[in-house]
């Protein structure tokens, strides 16, 4: 029989995301940025596309621009020229976006990603300013344009600040890709460049997609267009890497393309190609002077950026003595690195680690939430341990307690009274273990002879006898004490 050599699959990631930026105003005149005002009432001539209109750069956002730069380990240009990405869509009356191109306002950055196979780098291509188009609301039945009677025109929308952030194909898998996704969201949050509010569109994400060629070069990519959903874009990526093996493994050759994810019936549909057709004739913006940032605006500047992941992770394993790995899944969630400050304040830091980056995150991963939507508070969290500190609950008793905090927001010892979880005391105790060796002579016989492995037996009787509300160490104690060995 021929043996044929396996081919192994890896994937190459890279996505480019577009932030709307936490700006007052529009990106190129004075329109207030608003989300769920009635239609076309925040427009002006120059966010109209108005013939003869004239657009100013908006500084804020050449600032928030500067700041996520620096805060994502960027070059930050000195010089930045404004282009017409010139194309032709209804919610673009000028005819053209002005965006950035060859000279945009930042590149050659990077961040630090933990996956569940380590940290990873990912390199930032590129950064760079632009303005949103309008919104097209199609009207009738699923509210998509498949199947619409007509579509109208929201010019709110139109003119908004906008942030592109493109990263070089550094990303192994779809898991990877949903870990830089929230990692660069946290990033952009703590600097307070946007509130990456998915929900309302501020944050917008496109998947890039192939695999590796046998010889190790680049495969053909797809991308995966317009995810507002972290959770879908890695679902999609899962979806398309199949099909593309699929592709590969038939013999086939998986094509150029852009595609949509539908998560509902997890798979991928091709967009029309002619409306993605790259052909957009850049061209210098005449109405607008380059950006001229001194090297002295931007110091200035980065002397603001608040503490970053990385910085407040290597903080943690410094102040905490944390392990690399513990602190970088504390700070790869703002919220969650707030909860555990809080915590570790008032309680041995490692437990309040083991706690929270163990136990809670399972409940709150099991589960699908964040940690600000969970009814545990950090008063809670401290409770439990010192109630497992003073012996007063066992340590796998306190996990049930704080599954039913979890569920009920009661407070731990409101839970380990109605549930009757409280460790058995220590003279009830020595009495359970005198029960559990007398009821097992034989076994208890062979431990005073110096076989220990009988132990872990023992231990076990008298730990179902208390219901598990017992401490396993201090039952292992007074067995080795009561039976001399
Ligand atoms: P395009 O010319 O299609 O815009 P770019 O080279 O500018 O392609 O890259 C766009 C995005 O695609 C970037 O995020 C980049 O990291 C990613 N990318 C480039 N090549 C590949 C590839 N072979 N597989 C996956 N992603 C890729
Ligand atoms: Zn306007
Ligand atoms: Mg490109």
């Amino acid at each position: 029989m021929e043996v044929q050599e396996r081919r192994t699959y890896t994937a190459v990631i890279g996505l480019e995301f577009h932030v709307h930026l936490a700006t007052t105003t529009k990106m190129f005149c004075g329109c207030r940025v608003t989300y769920g005002e009635p239609p076309n009432t925040h427009t002006c001539p120059v966010c109209l596309g108005h013939p003869g209109a004239l657009p100013v750069t908006n500084e804020k956002a050449v600032e928030l621009g500067v700041m996520a730069g620096l805060a994502l380990n960027c070059d930050v240009a000195e010089r930045v020229v404004f282009a017409r990405k010139n194309y032709f869509y209804p919610d673009l009356p000028k005819g053209y976006q002005i965006s950035q191109y060859d000279e945009p306002i930042c590149t050659g950055g990077h961040l630090d990603v933990l996956t569940s196979e380590g940290r990873i780098r990912v390199g930032i291509t590129r950064l760079h300013l632009e303005e949103d188009a309008a919104k097209n609301v199609h009207v009738g039945t699923s509210g998509r344009m498949h199947g619409s009677v007509g579509s109208l025109i929201d010019f709110n929308r139109g003119g908004t600040p906008l942030m592109e952030i493109v990263t070089e194909p550094d990303i192994p898998s779809p898991e990877a890709a949903r870990a830089t996704a929230n990692q660069l969201k946290e990033i952009l949050r703590a600097v307070g460049v946007s509130e990456a509010d998915m929900e309302k569109g501020q944050l917008r994400c496109d998947a890039n997609v192939s695999i590796r060629n046998p010889d190790g070069s680049f495969g053909t990519k797809t991308e995966l267009k317009n995810m507002n959903s972290f959770r879908f874009v890695e679902r999609g990526l899962v979806r398309e890497l199949e099909r593309q093996r699929e592709i590969l493994e038939s013999g086939g050759r998986v094509e150029q393309t852009t595609l949509h994810y539908d998560p509902e019936t997890d798979e991928v549909h091709e967009l029309r190609s002619k409306e993605y057709a790259h052909d957009y004739r850049y061209f210098p913006e005449p109405d607008l002077l380059p950006l001229e940032l001194s090297p002295a605006y931007v110091r200035e500047l980065g002397a603001q950026l608040p503490e970053l992941p990385d910085q407040m992770l290597a903080r943690f394993t410094r102040q905490y003595g944390l392990s690399e790995y513990d602190a970088g899944v504390l700070t790869a969630d703002r919220d969650l690195a707030a909860f555990y400050e809080a915590v570790a304040a008032e309680v041995d830091p490692k437990q309040a680690s083991n706690w929270i980056s163990g136990d809670l995150r399972a409940l709150l991963n099991e589960t699908g939430m964040d940690i600000s939507d969970s009814r545990v508070t950090p008063g809670h969290m401290i409770e439990l341990i010192e109630l497992v500190g003073s012996g007063k609950v066992s340590r796998s008793a306190a996990r049930t307690v704080l599954g039913k905090v979890f569920e009920t927001g009661d407070s731990p010892s409101a839970v380990v009274e109605r549930e009757g979880l409280a460790s058995v005391g220590s003279d009830e105790l020595s009495g359970v273990v005198d029960e559990a060796i007398s009821a097992n002579p034989d076994e208890a016989e062979r431990v005073r002879n110096g076989d220990k492995k009988v132990v872990g037996f023992l231990v076990g009787q008298v730990m179902k006898a208390t219901r598990g509300n017992a401490d396993g160490g201090r039952v292992r104690e007074l067995l080795m004490e009561k039976l001399g060995s």
